[in-house]
């Protein structure tokens, strides 16, 4: 075992010095997540002076001192994401059990495109995929791809979805293109996220060309518009929106929309995981936060009644970068969409990887999902969300008793406060940044500036939520006076 002065000194010349040394630099800096500053040390023109600019030097280095290198700039570049008091955009950390098969399977080195290159991970997908259906309780014929995060996910669902409406219309999109089809209208709440329009994009649907459909003072998607709609059309709802947590009324949607050829899609990247709430009486709190939890989740009840369901798993499912999840009701419009034949691939058995994905080689990333679920068991995932639920309706109390106004119904994990003024409200963002106990980002939220504060990781503890309150009040009072 390489002793700490070994570190950097290039002395680990074997394949089990590297590895051990490389596991104990991650538990070195994993061990000091919880006490050093949120934010970054430097910024990335300082980082890359350290990582060194410039070409390429003819002769390579020991490993270990590149090693060491990395870990040393690593150290100072990195944002104590996967840290208990990170709260910026929606960000899960990685619970030990997934960083640990995140390792097997970078070990495995697998290429799980299909069973032939690796029969582990076609059979890691097969089953993720059942637990993830069962564990949200979506309908167990749907098929599904693990993809590199929500926006991908998106991509994927909605490439099922184009195909279905166009079939019905005898259009058969991936063989003829765009260019004869009858023109899809795709509808999306007034509040959906900027990737779901990007995906919109990248199928040549046209980001502009879309129907906004009205959206609640929450960004709740209205769904008396949508009765009107005319196929071939998509609808784009959404669970969780990503400045309020607000869940789009999914059953009235479908309701709207019955037809062979209007598909109904949610993107659900951290919203979706509110179904693991379903175990609630289960698990062993206080009766007060069992009825919240019940309260909550009953803003999924009908997400079963969608096409097509997007969603991450590194967000709330907490494995690391990067996974998210595309899960679609009809197998068949998906393999549809993303089959491909040639000389060397095998014969395709209709659950082949590669004829679900957008992508051919990859990497085993559905070996996070089944390790993080199965070790936490569907109980242990509803304890999860409820906790964080639980502590973003803290953050929210506390910072109302302290004067401050939260702009939004407190419905999932979300919360965004102002602190006055949109000038206040951003000063006290920048100052809570530098000060160092936690991390918030700003929005735009109703035409004002807003702090967010998303509680999506596993590592946050209560105690992790009062450090962090008394440091926000603290920062907000020194610039309110
Ligand atoms: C994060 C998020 C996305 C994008 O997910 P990525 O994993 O970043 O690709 C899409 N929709 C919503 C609602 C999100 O919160």
């Amino acid at each position: 075992m390489p002793t700490t002065d070994d570190i950097g000194q290039g002395r680990a010349e074997s394949m089990r010095d590297l590895l051990e040394e490389a596991a104990q630099r991650a538990l070195s800096y994993l061990g000091h997540l919880p006490q050093r500053p949120v934010a970054a040390a430097c910024d990335a023109p300082e980082l890359m002076r350290m990582l060194g600019e410039g070409d390429l030097p003819f002769e390579g280095r020991a490993p270990a001192e590149v090693l060491a290198l990395l870990d040393e700039v690593g150290r100072q570049g990195t944002v104590a994401s996967a840290g208990p008091r990170y709260f910026g955009f929606v960000t899960g950390g990685s619970l030990p059990i997934a960083l640990a098969a995140n390792w097997l399977a970078g070990a495995w080195d697998q290429n799980a495109f299909s069973e032939m290159s690796s029969p582990m991970g076609a059979a890691v997908e097969r089953v993720a995929l059942s637990r993830v259906l069962g564990v949200l309780d979506l309908p167990r014929i749907s098929q599904g791809a693990f993809v590199t995060g929500a926006t991908m996910a998106n991509f994927t669902a909605l490439a099922a979805a184009r195909r279905r409406v166009l079939l019905a219309h005898d259009h058969d999109v991936d063989k003829d293109g765009l260019t004869n089809a009858p023109p899809i209208t795709v509808a999306v709440g007034e509040s959906a996220h900027a990737t779901v329009l990007k995906a919109i994009g990248l199928l040549g649907l046209g980001r502009a060309s879309v129907v906004k459909v009205a959206a609640d003072a929450q960004g709740r998607m209205c769904p008396d518009a949508l009765s009107r709609l005319k196929g071939p059309a998509i609808v784009c709802a959404q669970a969780g929106n990503v400045n309020t947590g607000a869940i789009d009324p999914i059953r009235r949607i479908c309701a709207q929309v019955p037809a062979e050829d209007v598909w109904v899609h949610v993107d659900g990247a951290f919203g979706l995981w509110v179904r693991a709430l379903r175990s609630v009486d289960a698990l062993d709190i206080e009766p007060s936060r069992k009825a919240e939890a019940s309260r909550i989740a009953e803003q999924g009840v009908g997400l079963e009644d969608a096409d097509s369901w997007a969603t991450d798993a590194h967000k709330w499912l907490n494995v690391p970068y990067d996974c998210g999840i595309a899960l679609v009701r009809d197998a068949e419009a998906l393999r549809g969409a993303m089959s491909m034949q040639a000389d060397y691939l095998p014969q395709a058995t209709r659950c082949e990887p590669f004829e679900h994905t957008p992508e051919a080689s990859r990497r085993m990333r559905a070996l996070e999902v089944l390790a993080v679920l199965d070790t936490l068991g569907a109980r242990g995932l509803c304890a999860l969300i409820e906790r964080n639920c639980h502590q973003a309706r803290r953050f929210a109390e506390s910072l109302s008793a302290a004067g401050f106004e939260v702009l939004n119904e407190v419905a999932l994990n979300q919360v965004l406060v102002s602190f006055g003024d949109d000038a206040t409200t951003l000063k006290v963002i920048r100052a809570l940044q530098e000060e160092g106990t936690c991390w918030c980002g700003g929005t735009r939220w109703q035409n004002r500036d807003a702090m967010r504060i998303s509680l999506s990781s596993w590592a946050t503890t209560d105690d992790d939520v009062d450090r962090s309150l008394e440091a926000m009040l603290r920062v907000a009072r020194d610039i309110v006076g």
